[in-house]
């Protein structure tokens, strides 16, 4: 039911590019759990950020207090077990800088944590006479993190977990899956971190 697509971020020396995590759960972990910095101080941050991820939500979101501290629980959990995914590549030396500089915050149990989200009822879909395909409003925060919790299950027990990958550039800790054919993908963006090695490259060919 997921629908490709890609967030603008801005990155910490203001570039703006364009960010495909792959996959709903690793997107969620862009809410403040890979950058050092944290979009999520009150229900009502995570109320506007729902709209902006790949599940599509055009309607009203509600989410409660308690909805809102169960997200970073979540979030922790998704973060430590991507963490620990994209760690049998050759980025164990990043993975341990970006524990060392606060983004792990992972969360103790992680699968039973899963498990207790998944558990809630996800958001309803509905088909409007247009044939469009949206969601029951208000999507509330329970169902928003019973579908990301439900994407995390399928993408932990699943054969894709050697394709969950930290982007290759220097002090970038941006997760995401990687859905290309090829299963080659290295950077969080070509125009970011790709471009950078392409130009560090050229210059060390140049010397
Ligand atoms: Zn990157």
């Amino acid at each position: 039911m997921e629908i490709a697509s890609t967030m603008v971020l801005t990155g910490g020396d203001g570039q703006r590019f364009r960010f495909d995590a792959g996959t709903l759960c690793l997107e969620f972990l862009l809410t403040g759990a890979v950058e050092p910095w944290e979009l999520l101080h009150e229900p009502g941050d995570l109320a506007a950020w729902i709209p902006r991820s790949r599940l599509g939500v055009h309607g009203r979101v509600a989410v409660s207090q308690a909805e809102f501290l169960g997200a970073k629980r979540l979030r922790g959990a998704v973060l430590g077990l991507a963490l620990e995914a994209a760690r049998s590549h050759d980025t164990e030396e990043k993975v341990v800088a970006a524990r060392a500089a606060g983004i792990d915050e992972s969360t103790a149990a992680p699968y039973a944590a899963l498990n207790e989200f998944a558990a809630a009822p996800p958001p309803i879909p509905v088909i409007g006479d247009d044939r469009s395909r949206g969601w029951a409003a208000p999507v509330t925060g329970s169902q928003f993190l019973s579908a990301v919790a439900r994407d995390a299950i399928e993408l932990f027990s699943g054969d894709r977990l050697d394709r969950v990958r930290m982007c290759g550039g220097e002090r970038c800790w941006l997760l995401f899956l990687d859905v290309s054919r090829p299963g080659a993908r290295r950077w969080c963006s070509m125009d970011r971190c790709g471009n950078r090695q392409k130009l560090r490259t050229r210059r060390k060919i140049m010397k």
